[in-house]
Parts: C-alpha cells; structure tokens; sequence
C-alpha cells in the first residue's frame, strides 16, 4: 500500500465517508504545501491536547484548568437538572443547543446499536446511562435518538434498561415528536423542525 492509500484508509473511518471521498482527501492533501500541512497537524493536537470528556454528559469541552471535570452546561446551575435529553452523538447535542428551547441536561450514549461496527460497540456508553439514570432525580427523561431503524432499535433498548434498574420510575420516558423527516437525522434537522419536535414531545 502506498501512502496515499495508507492515508485514504485512515479518512475512510471518518464518519459518513466513503471510499471515494477518502481517497479525494488523500490527494488534496498530498498536494497541499508544507506549511498547510503544519497547520493541520497542530491543529489536530492541539484539539487532542486541550479538550477532555465531561465526566456527566460525555460532551466535550475545553476545560479552563485541568480540574474542571464538566462541561460548561453541565455545570450551568441555572440548567433544569430534572431534565435528561440522550443523543446520540455530539452533533445532536449542538442541534438541540441552537434551539435555544431546551434548558435541561444531556447525555451522550456515543452510538446507536446495528449502525455500529464491531471496534465501536466499546464505545456505547449503557453501564454510564445505568449510573446516571440511577444516581439523579430526573421528572423527565427524553430518549432523542434518530428516528433511523437503529435509531428506534436502541431507544427500545434504553427503555429495557430504565425498567430493569427502575421498575417504578419516578420521570416520564418522552420521545421527540414526528416532524424530523423519517430515516433522517437531528443533526441535519432546521431549527424550527427541532423546536417543534422537541416542543411537542411526548
Ligand atoms: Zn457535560
């Protein structure tokens, strides 16, 4: 394998890209000069360098000094910490953040279950939804997964997992209402789209 391959293997475990597009990324980067290159590289450790995982909600943040431990809505007391909303990934969280409509906490479950490969299974986070659902007196809890086939697999597992640990929960389970186009994603959702499904939860 030459480097370029070498390179486009690493982009193809990018998500949402292909092989084509890893290759494309491969060849511009092969052609961009020294100091682009420099650029990237630092910028790409730094990222690795200065951000950390919220120890709450598993976003990530860049921490003021190296004992902050969670993330700034996580210790926002002015949050509505009865309020759970679980996404799947970052990007969710942003989409729902830009609405502007919803004051509680998030969780961050790192994946959905069939869309995983094998090497991601690791990184679905259920013994840190069990701690966190365990530990807290939430009055609400919005499962807001993708409405995906592996979307809606996982939220029924998620509420297995409430029920087991919490046969008599004392929270509402909710679900976004329909509006998020069917097999689409709340990271690619408008605004209003997301406000009214989170607005008509239910
Ligand atoms: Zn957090």
């Amino acid at each position: 394998m030459n480097s370029i391959e070498k390179l486009a293997q690493l982009f193809r475990k990018f998500p949402t890209v292909g092989s084509r597009t890893a290759m494309r990324f491969a060849y511009y980067l092969a052609k961009l000069p020294k100091e682009k290159i420099d650029e990237l590289i630092s910028a790409v450790s730094e990222v690795k360098n200065k951000t950390k995982l919220c120890k709450m909600c598993f976003d990530l943040f860049e921490p003021f000094d190296s004992a902050q431990s969670l993330c700034p809505i996580c210790q926002n007391s002015a949050r509505n910490k009865n309020l759970l909303c679980i996404v799947e990934k970052e990007a969710d969280l942003i989409s729902l953040e830009s609405t502007k409509k919803f004051n509680g906490l998030y969780f961050i479950l790192g994946g959905t279950i069939s869309t995983m490969r094998k090497d991601d299974m690791c990184h679905l986070r259920i013994e840190e939804f069990k701690n966190r659902i365990k530990n807290n007196n939430f009055s609400e809890i919005i499962v807001a997964l993708n409405p995906t086939p592996e979307g809606r697999t996982t939220s029924v597992l998620l509420e297995n997992i409430i029920k087991e640990i919490l046969p008599n929960p004392n929270f509402k389970i909710t679900h976004l209402a329909r509006g998020i186009p069917v097999g689409g994603e709340l990271e690619y959702a408008d605004e209003e789209t997301l406000e009214n499904a989170l607005e008509g939860r239910k």
